[in-house]
């Protein structure tokens, strides 16, 4: 009998290191991350401000250039590729940004705009590249006079939507979104994450959706990875996370969600994330969570918990960096934690 085969990972990140040298000290904004983001699926990648996830969004995009570790794109390494030899891996690979305004060039109408892909990769002739920029603005929901105009005489919505059509042009297989929504009115946002969904809907395409909103990556996630301070902490498939999050951070993360959950979701314990993040300057020994985590032990500030497998209860096996849940004294003195949450009311 043939075995059916592991479908490959679209995106492979392995053990990425982004630092940024400033004044003040080294940034270690992302520090040996490592996931993989299938063909087809969303994955959220969610953190405070300041953790580094928009970083590792750049640098997956090749916008940073990586210190160390590796990128597979489509079974290809780019982390180290030249301009040129990115060029035809950027077809496949695209960005939206948080602010569509910086996004886009002032001075070109957003027919130029819009042109720009296929002129840049040489697809299509003059009338089809037409004909496809008018297809793309009505695809994103806009009206054929948008193309006349220029990105200051659209709204903030247009305007990311005008984005979204760029990014969407040569129908990448990945597109990285960096917070899409977070600039825009709270009425707004809705509109683009249903546009963003369904124009998934429509490619294939898959994203690594960023944001500080869980209820936004809640809705668009199939699966989370949960970052601190240039890590990753947690990753799962998204129903487990909001079933069972383990990581004492995602934890923590999670009860601060307003409501509503799904029905289904059983109601947790609301623990609340106490102190600032410490600076990515000079993060904590061992485990970086350890200055704000309820259930630090004297190990924790000693070693760094690996990213490791675990299979908690009856959902879906996911990786944890947490001591809690390694084979030490410590951890099997808290089972608790394995089987349910355990943070203090508030
Ligand atoms: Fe808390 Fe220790 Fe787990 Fe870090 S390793 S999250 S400090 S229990």
């Amino acid at each position: 009998m043939t075995l059916p085969m592991k479908p490959q990972p679209l995106l492979g990140v392995d053990r990425l290191v982004k630092y940024h040298a400033t004044p003040a000290g080294t940034v270690r904004a992302v520090d040996k991350v490592s996931f993989e983001v299938m063909p087809g699926e969303t994955l959220g990648l969610v953190g405070e401000s300041g953790c580094g996830k928009s970083t590792l969004g750049r640098t997956i995009v090749r916008l940073h250039e990586p210190d160390d570790g590796s990128i597979l794109f489509q079974s290809n390494d780019i982390s180290h590729l030249s301009r040129k030899a990115l060029r035809p891996v950027r077809r496949h690979l695209q960005m939206v940004f948080q602010d569509p305004f910086a996004s886009l060039n002032p001075r070109r109408t957003i027919r130029q705009i819009l042109t720009e892909p296929f002129s840049v990769h040489g697809v299509g002739s003059r009338r089809e590249q037409i004909d496809r920029v008018n297809e793309l603005v009505s695809r994103v929901g806009l009206h054929s006079d948008h193309a006349s105009r220029y990105p200051h005489e659209l709204s903030g919505g247009q305007r990311q939507r005008i984005a979204i059509a760029r990014a969407i042009a040569l129908e990448p297989s990945l597109v990285v979104c960096d917070e899409p929504v977070s600039a825009l009115d709270v009425s707004i946002q809705a509109q683009i994450i249903n546009l963003l969904r369904r124009l998934q809907e429509e490619s294939g395409a898959a994203y690594l959706f960023i944001s500080h909103d869980l209820s936004v990556v809640g809705y668009l996630a199939d699966r989370i990875a949960v970052m601190y301070l240039g890590e990753i902490v947690e990753i799962a498939p998204k129903r487990a996370l909001w079933t069972e999050p383990l990581h004492p951070y995602t934890q923590a993360l999670f009860s601060a969600i307003a409501e509503p959950l799904p029905p289904s979701v059983p109601r947790r314990k609301r623990s609340t994330l106490t102190g600032d993040l410490p600076s990515p300057m000079h993060p904590p020994s061992g485990c970086r969570f350890h200055t704000r985590c309820p259930f630090a032990m004297p190990k924790c500030r000693e070693v760094a918990p690996a990213l490791t497998e675990v299979q908690a209860g009856t959902i879906d096996a996911r990786r944890v960096a947490c001591h809690l849940y390694s084979d030490t004294p410590e951890a099997t003195a808290q089972p608790s934690l394995l089987s349910g949450l355990a943070l203090p009311a508030t």
